[in-house]
């Protein structure tokens, strides 16, 4: 079978009628209440738990996301009880939850709303994406789940529903151009459903709409671009994999964490390493490695180094807040992952 070329399947999707639209959101909408995840975050109208909960789903898996959010939200309730904790406090309560530079920008951000905002979360997108950490999806989060308002959240689920349904594209994360696929979910999205709209898609895609399809039991089959496609045995090429982490820098980066998490005491720095490098693993990283690999924690603010010694989170006798009364100096700027799959 030949395929469209994919701009006229972008033509035709620009031509969707209202009355296939309206059959494919209710559709949707009727599939996520019978089958949709009922997280905490999405109906409590609560800004600082969506941001927790944007901030969490960023490169990580919906599964890993709930005890992570259950955590920090145990452990700081409010953006008070967030801006005033010690780093290395914030650090121990995200633990091995990956890319823990979220939770810096976590902290960072419920510093900021104090600071500039009265001490609540704004509404405003613009303001919402001033904030450490927080990209346009993080900001629908908290948009919609926190306020209620219509805002279309892409992330990588997202994306490949809509990329298939509106456009017919396989692997829309590849194939799709990006504002194609902002402009087909502004355009789905109905006012006022945001709230049930965003994790009915999310859930959808997580659950349905995998990467290899499940079209036989998909409930808007007859209107999806892709179907065709899929019936006739195309595949979605896979996304490039990513590269190996056992023996990477990242794996090391969360060991010298662990070991700095394990215990409140500063550790001699040169133990440390013995440690990590005579661990008995395979292939552990040469103490010049994880000398460096120290370093670069301790210049991203996740540890320090002083005399020797070292330790988690900022050093002793800065506070919470840091000798500067920030931890901006030492964070790298906003990374909204937006990226989840699966
Ligand atoms: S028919 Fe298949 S490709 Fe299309 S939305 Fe349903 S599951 Fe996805």
């Amino acid at each position: 079978m030949t395929s469209a070329a994919p701009s006229a399947r972008r033509a035709r999707a620009g031509e969707l009628s209202p009355q296939r639209l309206g059959r494919i959101r209710s559709r949707l909408l009727a599939w996520y209440e019978a089958h949709g995840e009922d997280f905490p975050w999405r109906d409590a109208r609560n800004p600082y738990w969506a941001l927790v909960a944007g901030v969490c789903s960023q490169q990580t898996q919906m599964p890993r996301v709930l005890p992570l959010w259950r955590r920090w939200i145990e452990a700081f309730p409010t953006l008070e009880a967030l801006a005033a904790a010690d780093r290395a406090a914030v650090l121990r309560v995200w633990a091995d939850a990956g890319y823990p530079r979220r939770a810096l920008h976590l902290q960072e951000a419920a510093r900021r709303c104090l600071d500039v905002h009265g001490g609540r979360l704004p509404r405003d997108e613009a303001a919402l994406l001033a904030l450490p950490g927080v990209g346009p999806f993080t900001a629908a989060i908290v948009r919609s789940f926190g306020f209620g308002e219509d805002a279309p959240a892409l992330d990588t689920n997202v994306a490949r529903v809509l990329g298939r349904l509106l456009h017919g594209d396989l692997q829309p994360a590849r194939e799709t151009p990006p504002a194609a696929l902002r402009e087909g979910a502004r355009r789905v999205l109905r006012p006022g459903t945001a709230a049930r709209w965003n994790p009915a898609l999310m859930d959808y895609g997580a659950r349905v709409c995998l990467p290899r399809p499940r079209c036989e039991e998909c409930v808007v089959a007859s209107w999806c671009a892709a179907r065709p496609r899929f019936a006739a045995g195309e595949q979605a090429e896979p996304l490039r994999a990513q590269p190996p982490f056992e023996g990477s820098d990242r794996q090391w980066r969360g060991r010298i964490l662990a070991a700095l998490r394990a215990t409140p005491q500063p550790q001699p720095i040169e133990r440390l390493i013995a440690g990590l490098a005579t661990g008995g693993m395979p292939q552990s990283p040469s103490p010049g490695r994880l000398r460096a690999l120290l370093d670069d924690l301790c210049a991203e603010g996740f540890a320090w180094r002083r005399g020797g010694c070292c330790g988690l989170g900022a050093p002793p006798g800065e506070g919470a807040t840091g000798a500067d009364g920030s931890d901006s100096a030492s964070l790298p700027g906003a990374d909204d992952g937006r990226e989840r799959d699966g």
